[in-house]
């Protein structure tokens, strides 16, 4: 019996958890999920300090020819108090002297022989960083179960952390089921068929995080198919395409049922892509998707990039929308939940023209997918619709004016 996308997607969601953490060099850390709350053992900035080159002054030598006390740059000291009548040069990040009231830019005094000519108009606090004014000590400044990046190393060094915990990347291996099937470096002959659903999903779960292991393809039998599951045990997650249609050779579900898989369910109200099945095999994760290209990679990226990012430990497991609309109006069968997968230019989706499921071409297009409900046949154009991403390259090949006006 065949279940519906939503209820796929939530038996997938109650299934599947992050493994355990472990402790890597922040250096080491990017894409990793944190695992707890970090909180910031310090102010920062640490102390107050100049955010120009310039003076230190009182409020009311404004439009005064004042002195020149000391000169303060970053990494000094703070220097001591400075009365009326005097200012203390300062450097960008040197820490304001104490009753510093505002900071003067450079450019905006008068250096006379005697002193220096303050502007008339100075504004009380103009230009100090306050301590504490970006992150306060004892604040969470990090939180578990999101993503890090190049700007979340900032941050961790900024309060000197040099080791973060973080979840443990999942393992996942990969194989094809296919007699046809030739390895993409094999010598191939006229009726057979290289695998590219291997290097495909190799890549993707690369790209989603993981550790993959690739054993290319097996022959469609119980016995090979059962060999290649046992080499896979120690997974977090086995992801196989092929063999679990109805045709003869069909043994996929067969050969991890024997092995004691738990299946969570086999065959999901989609088109393309319906015999896909999920189940457990003791700790590890088992998706079988279908073997032909597209179907294999619409299934991947509606149901195993969920799956690979819940269990990569992060809190941001559902699809993301994009609002757009139709760029033209678009044909097609009822009476399916239909994957329709298309470029997307920033405002409009266009269908990719020619998408059955056993291609390959299609799938390098596809900046995104939407979903049809099975009442439908016809999306008109400027229609609105909510794009599900999958390769949303933000850089664009033509020049274009991005200032707001
Ligand atoms: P199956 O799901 O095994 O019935 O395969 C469905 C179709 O997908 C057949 O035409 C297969 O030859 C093709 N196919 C199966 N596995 C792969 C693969 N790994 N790479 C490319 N095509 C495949
Ligand atoms: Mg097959």
């Amino acid at each position: 019996m065949t279940i519906s996308i939503t209820d796929a997607l939530n038996i997938i969601y109650q299934n599947v958890e992050a493994k355990s953490t472990h402790i890597v060099p922040i250096e080491e850390s990017l894409g990793m999920i944190v695992a707890k709350d970090y909180h910031a053992s310090f102010d920062l900035p640490r102390f107050d300090n100049s955010a120009m080159d310039g003076y230190a002054v009182k409020v009311n030598d404004a439009g005064k020819v004042v002195k020149i006390k000391e000169i303060t740059f970053a990494g000094d000291k703070a220097e001591e108090a400075f009365r009326e009548g005097e200012v203390v040069k300062i450097m960008t990040g040197a820490p304001t002297p104490n009753g510093c009231e505002a900071i003067v830019a450079i450019e905006n005094v008068e250096v006379l022989e005697n002193g220096i000519k303050l502007p008339t108009d100075i504004k009380m606090n103009n230009f100090i960083r306050w301590k504490g004014e970006d992150i306060k000590s004892q604040t969470a400044f990090l939180f578990a179960r999101t993503k890090i990046t190049a700007y979340t190393l900032a941050l961790l060094a900024s309060q000197g952390i040099t080791h973060i915990e973080v979840y443990r990347k999942p393992k996942v291996v990969i194989f094809s089921t296919g007699d046809e099937l030739k390895a993409h470096y094999e010598k191939i002959e006229q009726h057979q068929l290289y695998n590219s659903n291997a290097p495909m999903f190799y890549a993707r779960a690369k790209e989603l995080g993981c550790d993959v292991s690739y054993i290319a393809s097996t022959s469609d039998t119980l016995e090979s198919l059962k060999s290649a599951v046992k080499n896979a045990y120690d997974a977090d997650l086995i992801l196989t395409s092929g063999g679990v249609s109805v045709g003869d050779k069909d043994f996929t579900k067969e050969a991890f049922m024997q092995l004691g898989m738990k299946n969570l369910f086999s065959g999901i109200d989609i088109k393309p892509g319906k015999p896909t099945n999920f189940g457990k095999m003791d700790n590890c994760l088992v998706i079988n998707l279908p073997g032909n290209p597209l179907a294999a990679m619409v299934n991947f990226e509606m149901f195993v990039k969920p799956s690979i990012i819940k269990l990569s430990g992060s809190k941001s497991f559902y699809h993301p929308l994009i609002e757009t609309k139709m760029k033209d109006d678009y044909k097609f069968r009822a009476g399916k939940n239909s994957v329709i997968l298309g470029k997307w230019n920033g405002s409009t989706f266009s269908p990719i023209p020619n998408q059955k499921p056993g291609m390959v071409a299609p799938l390098n297009l596809a900046d995104g997918m939407i979903v049809t409900s099975k009442e439908i046949s016809f999306l008109e154009k400027d229609k609105a619709v909510q794009m599900i991403a999958i390769k949303i390259d933000l850089q664009s090949d033509k020049e274009e004016d991005f200032f707001i006006k």
